[in-house]
């Protein structure tokens, strides 16, 4: 992580980002990149690049851009090892995005190992996409459903997890970082109690990745799951890293080509890591595109973006704080990445976010995929608002604009 920029040199790296530079009346102010993040030039071009300049399927042309399609494609999972400090690259799957890699792991894993009476301990934050699949999997399995409660402070309960975790814990699922509170939960901790008691752990890691420096041989996780949309990558590809054992002793997800290594009329044997869980064609040009995405983040420097972005929720807070009428769900920012989630009495959060696109503000308002995490807080709906490498305090001053003229208007007109 040898930074260009740092400090942060913010208005050079709005520069590297077409969709902020547009000529817009009013400009966008993007405040959702917790949803998806904006895309650099660079991942641009490579996306570019590869459609104009070498498209091909990847390891099976014997031709010269089938060969450099292949090359990109497996340098690009060689730098996504290093990201994360993987030991070694075939411990890479590439998939759609985290909610596949999550998926990958509760079918081939979680129907392999877990039987009626097992237990899976997940929290109240998760994102459906590491809740549902845990239910899908404890209905097929008998297994039972456990969670660890998420405080009034939107941390987790973690004085429960000596009691949650016993002999019949098999898994513990756990996000990072809450895509609603912000809340960063200590992973590595959890992963060390949970293997305490023999239970093996998969992080989704969709909204940490992208902010934090992350490092699962430190962390020590068994599966760790992520999207490239949210680290400036293309959509449509998300990565899992698992253990090598573990993925050696699993059996293939998805069935087709690629991942074969013999068909016969009745069976099948099956190619090594990473091909046996990448079935059928794959997102060639956004797996490119994540490592240039990669690449771009090493360049700017984590270790930079991570300082500016709790900067810009430092003010953020305490612009919103001076809201009357304004409630702040989660923790200090101290205890937070990324993502400042609020209600304004009376408002629908909808409300909010539909009167600040007026002025070219975009946030996000809704259950955020985490209906469990609204009904501790008794509420459906909140707003939030998410930062990135190229958010500016200014932009937090028209969120706050932004946030007083809803009030205006709308409490004006109820009356
Ligand atoms: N987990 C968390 C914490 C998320 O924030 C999200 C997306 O917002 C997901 C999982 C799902 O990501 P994707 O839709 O890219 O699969």
């Amino acid at each position: 992580m040898n930074g260009a920029f740092r400090p942060l040199d913010v208005e050079a790296i709005r520069g590297d980002f077409p969709i902020l530079k547009q000529e817009i009346n009013p400009p966008l102010i993007y405040l959702d990149s917790a949803a998806s993040s904006q895309k650099p030039n660079r991942v641009i071009d490579v996306l570019s690049d590869y459609y104009r300049t070498y498209n091909a399927n990847i390891h099976r042309g014997i031709y010269r851009i089938s060969e450099k399609a292949t090359e990109q494609y497996e340098e690009a999972r060689k730098k996504i090892a290093r990201f994360i400090n993987s030991p070694r690259a075939c411990q890479i799957i590439f998939t759609r995005n985290t909610t596949e890699s999550i998926n990958l792991v509760a079918n081939s894993w979680g129907n392999a190992n877990l039987r009626a009476g097992d237990e899976i301990l997940i929290s109240v934050m998760e994102h459906h996409s590491n809740l549902v699949p845990w239910q899908l999997l404890a209905q097929r399995t008998g297994a039972k459903l456990r969670y660890i409660e998420v405080t009034d402070e939107g941390l987790l309960h973690l004085e429960e997890l000596d009691r949650l975790l016993t002999e019949r814990t098999k898994l513990v699922a756990v996000t990072h970082v809450s895509n609603v509170l912000g809340t960063v939960n200590p992973v590595q901790s959890i992963t060390a109690a949970a293997h305490a008691v023999g239970a093996k752990v998969i992080i989704d890691a969709a909204q940490s990745a992208p902010h934090l420096p992350v490092d699962v041989q430190a962390i020590d996780c068994d599966f760790f799951a992520f999207s490239g949309h949210k680290m400036c990558g293309p959509t449509g590809i998300g990565v899992l890293f698992g253990k090598l054992d573990l993925l050696e002793e699993m059996p293939p997800f998805l069935g087709g080509g690629s991942m074969i290594r013999t068909v016969q009329r009745e069976h099948s044997t099956y190619a090594d890591l990473p091909q046996k869980f990448e079935a059928g064609t794959p997102s060639i040009a956004q797996t490119i595109g994540l490592g240039a995405a990669v690449d771009y983040l090493n360049d700017v420097g984590l270790d930079a973006i991570h300082p500016h972005e709790q900067e810009l929720l430092e003010y953020a807070h305490q612009k919103l704080s001076e809201i009357e009428g304004i409630t702040i769900y989660g923790p200090k920012p101290r205890h937070k990445v990324g993502a400042v989630t609020f209600n304004l009495d009376r408002i629908h959060a909808h409300d909010v976010a539909g009167i600040l696109d007026q002025d070219g503000v975009a946030i996000r308002a809704g259950h955020h995929c985490t209906q469990p995490l609204m009904q501790k807080f008794g509420v459906i709906a909140t707003a939030r608002a998410s930062f990135y490498l190229y958010n500016k305090l200014e932009e937090v001053d028209s969120l706050y604009e932004g946030l007083l003229k809803a009030q205006k208007i709308l409490i004006r007109r109820r009356g």
